[in-house]
C-alpha cells in the first residue's frame, strides 16, 4: 500500500523542484494512477495541480501541452486531431477505460517511460521534444534513451509539419497491455516508424520516403525483440512486418485520398 506522510501543493515550479531534490524519496504526483498501486512509503507528495500545466495550446509553428493534462485531454483535443491525425486518440484510447484517463497525465506517462507505453510509441514519430524545469528541452527520442533523473516534466512541443500518421497496436484482450505497439508517419522527406512494447522502450527508425524492402529489413534488424509473458520474439517480429506493410498501406490510402 502506498504512505504518503505529507502532501504540498507547490505554488511555483521552483518550489516544486526545490521539495524534490531534498530527498531522493519524494514524489511529484501524476494522475497517481501508477503510483497507488506501489508498496513504499513517500515523505512527502508534490502536487503540481495548481501551476496551470494543464494546457494544450496552439502557437505558430508549434503545439505545446502541459504535463498535468489527462489522457482524455488529449484523447478528446480539436487541435491534435486537426494538426496530427487520429495518431494520440488512437494511441490512447484503448488504455483502461474513460475515467482512468480522466485521472492519468501525460507528465507521469512520459516521465515513467514505460516500455509497454502506447502514448511514448505514438509522440515518437512526431517531432516532439519535452521540456523539463532543470534539464531543459530535450527531443524526445533522446530523453527515451535517457536514465531515469529526477527532474520535472513540465510540457512537450510538437512541431507542426505536413504529416500523415498511423497508430496500430496488439491486444490479447482489451484494456490489457500492448503486446506491440507501432507508430508510423509520413513527411514530405521521411518515413518515421515507432515500436514499443517490444517489450522494452520504444525505438525509432527513420527512411527515405522512396525506401525499399533491403533498406527496412535493414532497419528493422537494429529493433531489439524479447520474449515476456505477453508474447514471444518470434510472434513480435512477425506484429513488426505486418504493422509495417498495413502501416504502409494506410497512409498510401490517404495520400490518394486527399
Ligand atoms: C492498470 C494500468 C494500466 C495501464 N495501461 C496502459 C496501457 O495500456 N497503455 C499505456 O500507454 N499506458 C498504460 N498505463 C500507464 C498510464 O497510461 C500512465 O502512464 C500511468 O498511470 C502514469 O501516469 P500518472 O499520471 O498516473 O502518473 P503517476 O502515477 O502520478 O506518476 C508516475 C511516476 O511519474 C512521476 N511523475 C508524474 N508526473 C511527473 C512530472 N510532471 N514530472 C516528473 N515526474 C512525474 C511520479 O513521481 C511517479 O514516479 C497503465 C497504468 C495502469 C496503472
Amino acid at each position: 500500500m502506498l504512505h504518503i506522510q505529507q502532501y504540498v501543493k507547490a505554488s511555483s515550479l521552483d518550489e516544486a523542484y526545490t521539495l524534490l531534490m531534498k530527498n531522493r524519496n519524494h514524489q511529484i504526483l501524476g494522475g497517481m494512477q501508477w503510483l497507488k498501486m506501489q508498496d513504499r512509503v513517500v515523505p512527502m507528495a508534490i502536487d503540481l495541480q495548481a501551476l496551470h500545466l494543464d494546457e494544450i495550446k496552439e502557437q505558430d509553428d508549434y503545439i505545446e501541452i502541459g504535463a498535468m493534462c489527462t489522457l482524455r485531454q488529449l484523447e478528446t483535443s480539436p487541435i491534435l486531431l486537426k494538426t496530427f491525425g487520429t495518431l494520440i486518440q488512437d494511441s490512447i484510447k484503448d488504455i483502461v477505460g474513460v475515467q482512468f484517463r480522466n485521472t492519468a497525465t501525460l507528465g507521469g506517462s512520459l516521465y515513467s517511460r514505460f516500455g509497454f507505453s502506447d502514448i511514448l510509441t505514438a509522440f515518437m514519430v512526431l517531432d516532439t521534444s519535452v521540456v523539463l524545469y532543470h534539464q531543459g528541452e530535450i527531443k524526445l527520442s533522446d530523453y527515451c534513451k535517457m536514465p531515469y533523473e529526477r527532474d520535472i516534466l513540465t510540457h512537450i512541443r510538437i512541431r507542426k509539419e505536413n504529416i500523415l500518421t498511423k497508430f496500430l497496436c496488439m491486444r490479447k484482450s482489451a484494456t490489457d497491455l500492448s503486446v506491440l505497439n507501432f507508430a508510423i508517419a509520413k513527411t514530405e522527406t521521411n518515413y518515421r516508424i515507432a515500436i514499443g512494447a517490444r517489450p522494452k522502450r520504444a525505438e525509432l527508425v527513420v527512411l527515405p520516403v522512396s525506401y525499399d524492402d533491403k533498406q527496412i529489413e535493414e532497419a528493422l534488424s537494429h529493433i531489439t525483440l524479447q520474449d515476456n509473458m505477453r508474447g514471444s520474439k518470434e510472434y513480435r517480429k512477425a506484429l513488426v512486418y505486418a504493422f509495417v506493410q498495413k502501416g504502409y498501406i494506410a497512409l498510401q490510402e490517404e495520400t490518394t485520398c486527399r
